[in-house]
């Protein structure tokens, strides 16, 4: 089949060329990220989840690591990670394990993180990327689960620094890729697919800027056709997609002017500064942590059964690519349309029960990438699964496509109807009725209006009739104009022709 096709070629792009003594590099890059479960209450306590309480609101003694309590897991957690790993082919531990990361900071009041080390719950498996046109799969190393910590604030108080532990204990999966990305596109085009599939299996709300999708970038360079990996560095405050791909672009030039000069790349944590588009040295090698990882004594290996991850399965909806093939095969729609339109589940669907008002995907389709994708952009919906929010209902859309394809308004209408359902809520027929926008097609009173036009405009008429076939389309507008953009502009055409001829 064609899209399997697709799916299995890899586009390799063309190395970055920075000449280094007469040697060209070719940027190498994986990447880790922390997506936030989508569950009501923290990993290992009863505390909410929820976004932007009060500070310290939602904390009780577990998640505060007060001595002598004890985690209990939350099987959502589990389930939803178990969900993630089998969406992205990965496979299924039956038995997992829980360790301790040894760390001393402020905002991780226990002095360790509870996470997974060995026996991970997920391992392999990949995400077929879809760039432009080609697609190119990236491995991923393993999904594991831990708990977030808490947060520093120091810019409040002058002299000293405050702690919210509201997020301590937060569920969280680092999933983390192979170095199979060659380009900073490629790896901007991987969140991109990775956060729709977590969207679509509703896993991660996705949403970057309240931190519930974040990501560290690593990348090395090494000389072009070479198999080994070169020094990596990682980058991390990184909180968009464009941060992303500019950190990772300024740090191919860097270490490319570095290598051109004859230094060594240093394997070193950077930290992306978004207002000067640097990075700037965090910590070296030399100082990176040691975390004395352990078994954690106070949870049981997870162990899990064949029956539990058949049930979970058997819920994976079909996921984006199989939906963009299928859109354009059911809806003729082109690959660049039905990629946008399934890129997120909830615009898909709305698409769907639009379409299933009234078939018209493409016109349905123009409607959503045009308008609402605009609306929802400057409206500041656009972060994730906030369509819901969205001021017009899809059988209204449909039912306005349906007006203009049966003629009872003219397309450029539609554009008013379309705004005033915006900002009213209102449906079509409502408005078009309230407006008097319905479009003339009544052909004696568009006789009339030609009749008008064309003894107003005598001197184009004569231009017309000596060969000046230009005027024609004046005289439409001319008619158009009269009837405020109300008369059925094909019957115009025809009335217009016949008269003109006679
Ligand atoms: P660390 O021990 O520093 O955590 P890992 O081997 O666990 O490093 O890899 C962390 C991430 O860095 C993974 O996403 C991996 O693909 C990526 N990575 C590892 N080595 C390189 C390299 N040489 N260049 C680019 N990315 C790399
Ligand atoms: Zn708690
Ligand atoms: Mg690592």
């Amino acid at each position: 089949m064609k899209s399997a096709a697709r799916r299995n070629a890899i586009a390799e792009p063309p190395p970055f060329c920075y000449p280094c003594r007469g040697m060209s590099y070719e940027p190498v890059i994986g990447l880790e990220v922390h997506a936030q479960v989508l569950t009501e209450s923290k990993i290992f306590c009863g505390c909410s989840t929820r976004f932007g309480e009060a500070p310290n609101r939602n904390t009780c003694p577990v998640c505060m690591g007060f001595p002598g309590v004890l985690p209990v897991l939350n099987r959502k957690v589990v389930e939803h990670t178990v969900r993630t790993g089998l969406a992205t082919h990965c496979t299924i531990a039956r038995s997992s394990r829980w360790a301790r990361k040894n760390y001393f900071y402020p905002d991780l009041p226990k002095g360790y993180q509870i996470s997974q080390y060995e026996l991970p719950l997920c391992t392999g498996g990949h995400v077929d990327v879809s760039g432009d046109g080609a697609s190119k799969r990236v491995r991923l190393t393993r999904i594991h689960m831990e708990e977030d910590a808490g947060k520093n604030i120091h810019d409040v108080r002058g002299d000293h620094s405050l702690v919210d532990l509201n997020r301590a204990g937060v569920p969280l999966m680092e999933i983390v890729s192979e170095p199979d990305m060659r380009s900073p596109g490629e790896a901007g085009d991987y969140l991109r697919t990775l956060r729709s599939i977590l969207e679509y299996i509703e896993v991660c709300d996705g949403n970057m800027e309240e931190g519930s999708f974040r990501c560290d970038a690593n990348v090395s360079l090494r000389p072009a056709g070479d198999d080994e990996l070169g020094v990596k560095v990682e980058i991390k405050n990184l909180n968009s997609f464009k941060a992303v791909e500019k950190a990772l672009e300024y740090e191919i030039g860097r270490q490319g002017r570095v290598l051109s000069e004859g230094g060594t790349v240093a394997q070193e944590t950077r930290l992306w500064d978004p207002d000067a588009e640097v990075t700037r040295s965090m910590r070296s090698k030399e100082s990176a942590h040691d975390y004395r990882y352990f078994p954690d004594p106070d949870l049981l290996p997870l162990d899990i059964d064949d029956e539990w991850i058949g049930e979970i399965r058997a819920t994976l909806p079909e996921l984006a690519q199989d939906r963009r093939d299928r859109f354009m095969e059911q809806y003729g729609l082109s690959a660049y349309d039905a990629n946008l339109l399934t890129q997120r589940r909830d615009v898909a669907d709305y698409f769907e029960a639009a379409v299933q008002a009234h078939a018209n995907p493409k016109a349905i389709g123009n409607w959503l990438m045009g308008d609402l994708f605009r609306v929802l952009k400057e409206r500041k919906l656009d972060a994730a699964l906030r369509i819901e929010r969205w001021p017009v209902e899809a059988a209204d859309l449909a039912r306005m496509v349906q007006m203009v394809d049966e003629g009872a308004i003219s397309g450029k209408l539609a554009k008013t109807v379309f705004t005033d359902m915006l900002e009213t809520g209102k449906g079509p027929d409502a408005i078009v009725e309230e407006k008097g926008l319905e479009q003339v097609s009544d052909s004696s009173a568009l006789d009339t209006a030609v009749d008008e036009v064309l003894s107003a405009c005598e001197a184009q008429v004569a231009e017309f009739r000596a060969g000046k076939e230009k005027v024609f389309g004046f005289l439409v507008g001319q008619v158009m104009k009269a009837t405020r953009g109300k008369a059925n502009p094909g019957m115009v055409n025809e009335i217009l022709r016949r008269k003109l001829q006679g």
